[in-house]
């Protein structure tokens, strides 16, 4: 590992700064990601900047039931949360599903959102990977890609997202609230990271000295009804091949709103908004549930090793949405 200084800051304005003085700097959290990049070479910061002390680890009400939950919390408490499992179940299932409880004891709300790819060429430097070495290829494209994204690809990089957490809060429309020497802004969850195009190496919206400081919930008052149903390889300590977010109103029959987001299938936590779209006003049922599927499934790109991604999507989208409507294994 390269050597690195290290700091750790007392507040929000100190932190910030000693990123913002250092091109070279990172923040660090629970470092339940960064630290094995750093001890694969992939990261090589010349300064950690350790924000475990900063104010940011309470999870706080909103008007209207919505929660503001800051960066620092870790992933067990947040999950454990009796607000967060009464209104919006789908977050507490989701960051549940995640890692091993010793790694949801480190891994905090913000890094979760940072954490970068489990494609294995990333870390391995004996591999063309462009997301690591811009320009030098992709060595996934043809190579081992069952785990890879299907969804929003390009011919620069298949990596899927790693995280279940983001997956739950796409679908909750959730907001990140991030800060720099320059200010506060707020980014949609939707639109905080970004798909590979020809720069898979740029993963966020986020600059290089913003700290992620919280997320907010607004509120969702269908969300108590909502379900993560994650398939993996096995039943513990595993990435997602496929995973589904949703949370479903259905009145006389109907669907009255419809939330659902993707994992394992996109370098992003994947938004269905066709299938909303499909799903909204219609009737609840097991035709229009795999019609939305199918329909926001069609633009898969797959390769060998992982066109079944599209056939597993379909299958989990619809057994979630089914058990939403009939109430089987909801709260
Ligand atoms: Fe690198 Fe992306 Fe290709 Fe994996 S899929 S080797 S992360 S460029």
């Amino acid at each position: 590992m390269k050597p690195f200084a290290y700091v750790k800051p007392a507040d929000v304005a100190g932190a910030v700064r000693a990123v913002s003085d250092e091109p070279g700097a990172k923040f660090i959290g629970g470092g339940t990601n960064l630290v094995d990049l750093m001890r694969e070479g992939v990261e090589r910061p010349d300064t950690v900047v350790d924000v475990t002390g900063l104010p940011l680890d309470t999870v706080d009400e909103l008007p209207g039931g919505g929660l503001r939950i800051g960066a620092l919390v870790r992933n067990s408490t947040l999950a454990a949360d009796e607000r967060v499992r009464a209104r919006f179940p789908v977050l507490s299932q989701a960051l549940l599903a995640g890692a091993s409880a010793q790694l949801r004891n480190m891994a905090t709300v913000g890094g979760n959102l940072l954490q970068r790819t489990r494609c294995p060429y990333f870390y391995d430097h004996a591999a063309a990977c462009n997301k690591r070495e811009p320009g030098g290829g992709c060595d996934a494209l043809g190579g081992f890609n069952r785990s890879h994204a299907v969804l929003g690809v390009s011919g620069s990089c298949i990596a899927s997202h790693p995280s279940d957490m983001c997956v739950a809060l796409a679908a909750l429309d959730a907001v990140v609230e991030v800060e720099s020497v320059r200010g506060t802004r707020r980014i949609p969850m939707t639109g905080f990271h970004r798909l590979p195009g020809d720069t898979p190496e740029i993963e966020t919206e986020l600059a290089p000295d913003e700290l992620v400081t919280a997320v907010e919930l607004p509120p969702v008052p269908f969300a108590a009804r909502s379900r993560y149903r994650k398939v993996r390889d096995r039943a513990s300590y595993a990435f997602a091949l496929v995973s589904v977010a949703a949370a479903l109103e259905v009145r006389d029959g109907a669907v009255t709103a419809a939330r659902l987001a993707l994992g394992g299938l996109a370098a992003k936590p994947w938004r269905a908004r066709e299938a909303e779209r499909i799903l909204l006003g219609g009737p609840a049922g097991e035709e229009p549930f795999t019609r939305a599927a199918e329909a926001e499934l069609a633009g898969a790109d797959v390769r060998p090793g992982n066109a079944f991604k599209v056939h597993l999507a379909r299958a989990t989208i619809v057994a979630t949405l089914r058990e939403l409507n009939t109430g089987e294994g909801t709260a």
